[in-house]
């Protein structure tokens, strides 16, 4: 028996955020969209919310409980995007660095940095992409020279969402001498460590979420803050971005969701040729078609968080995921902007605004092409003889 329904709990949390999202995030989402300021307010208000605790054990301040919660972290990503993109982003994180954290960090650096993630006093970011290597992560070149007590980190990693304004950062490095994914390992850095130098990197949308790069000039790192096992932080990386990968999805197509209900109503109120527009069909008919590939790859995404919560392999899943679901998104995006003709193009309105931000998702995280590669070997291994 196959059920689509989310848990009583579930469809209440939904309610609660829902109604949030759209009369508290909604109504400034383009005045903080337009500010490089990491939007702190909003995110102590996702604190309040439990948001920034699901999934984390409960003595670090988290929800406890189910320890490990992919499906609701994504449902509350998928709401909160109708109101604001970037401020979404925050659940993702959660699930991808402090969960990281949680699982493989030391207790000492549980009990001092996670209960500030939690209250939403700090964030934190991933840094894994480098100048010559971002797509082909394992050709990565900082190092991390072991020394009295920790090791010492050189190199520079670029293109970091909360580079910034984080105060921590999960950085990748590799031992000398070591090469491709063997090697890796996953470090706590604070950010305000001797030698360490953060420069923005403005792109065309997500501003607030402090993109940049992260600059590390011999940085001792003590031994406590290791995450995971010496040399084998690739593979333990690639098990979160296989989190990440649907729930940005869903945060695409929250956010195009609400793009294709503002042209649904644009389209009841505006009229040409002495109609409403939503009485022609080349206006009606792209609504009804990309509503309908926004229901497709939503449920693509809970399928591929679903599988991940109850132990299933989702590797191809989490990758379908992440090429369809932001494509999926941006093209209803654009097709909302059409309908509003003149004024979908304007700064006057929010679309245009959801476009330049659901952009970064086509690269972020893995473009198109490298998730095509892993769902190809997938496909292959399945039709060996
Ligand atoms: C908004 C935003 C936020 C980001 N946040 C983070 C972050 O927090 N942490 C982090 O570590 N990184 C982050 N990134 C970096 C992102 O993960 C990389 O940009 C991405 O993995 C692509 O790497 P690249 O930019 O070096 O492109 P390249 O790897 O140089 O690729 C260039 C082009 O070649 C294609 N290509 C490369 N190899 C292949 C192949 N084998 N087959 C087919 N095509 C191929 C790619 O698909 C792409 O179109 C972010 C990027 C963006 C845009």
């Amino acid at each position: 028996m196959i059920s689509f329904a989310f848990t009583d709990e579930q469809e209440a949390y939904r309610a609660e955020l829902a109604r949030y999202a759209r009369t508290r995030l909604l109504p400034a989402y383009r005045r903080r969209a337009e500010s490089t300021e990491f939007s702190w307010e909003a995110h102590k208000e996702l604190a309040a919310l439990g948001v920034l605790g699901i999934g984390l054990p409960e003595e670090y301040g988290g929800a406890g409980a189910d320890s490990h919660d992919p499906v609701t972290l994504g449902l509350v990503t998928e709401t909160l995007a109708y109101g604001d993109v970037n401020v979404a982003a925050a659940p993702v994180q959660s699930g991808l660095v402090a969960a990281q954290l949680a699982e493989g960090g030391s207790r000492e650096a549980c009990e001092r940095y996670i209960p500030e993630l939690v209250a939403g006093d700090a964030v934190s970011g991933i840094a894994v992409t480098e100048p010559g290597s971002g797509s082909d992560a394992a050709g990565m070149r900082t190092v991390a020279v072991p020394v009295a007590g920790g090791w010492s980190l050189t190199g520079e990693k670029i293109a970091i969402t909360h580079a910034m304004c984080a105060s921590t950062m999960l950085v990748y490095a590799r031992h000398p001498g070591s090469t491709r994914s063997r090697g890796i390992s996953c470090f706590l850095l604070p950010m305000d460590a001797t030698g360490v130098t953060r420069g923005h990197m403005p792109g065309m949308g997500c501003l607030p979420l402090g993109w940049g790069s992260i600059a590390m000039d011999g940085v001792f790192v003590p031994e406590e803050n290791l995450v995971g096992e010496e040399g084998r932080g690739f593979a333990s990386a690639m098990h979160h971005f296989e989190f990440s990968r649907s729930a940005l999805g869903l945060l695409c197509l929250g956010a195009a969701r609400a793009s294709l209900d503002e042209a649904a109503r644009y389209a009841q109120q505006r009229e040409a040729f002495g109609q409403k527009i939503a009485e022609f069909q080349g206006v009606s008919f792209p609504l009804a078609e990309h509503a309908t590939y926004l229901e497709a790859a939503r449920w693509l995404c809970y399928r591929a968080l679903w599988a991940r919560q109850v132990g299933q392999p989702h590797t191809d899943l989490a990758a379908m995921s992440k090429w369809w679901a932001p494509q999926v998104a941006l093209d209803a995006i654009q097709a909302a902007m059409k309908i509003h003709g003149n004024l979908g193009y304007s700064c006057e309105f929010p679309i245009q605004q959801r476009f330049r931000d659901v952009m970064a998702y086509l690269v972020a995280d893995g473009t198109s092409e490298i998730q095509k590669r892993i769902i190809a070997r997938a496909v292959l291994a399945k039709t060996v003889n």
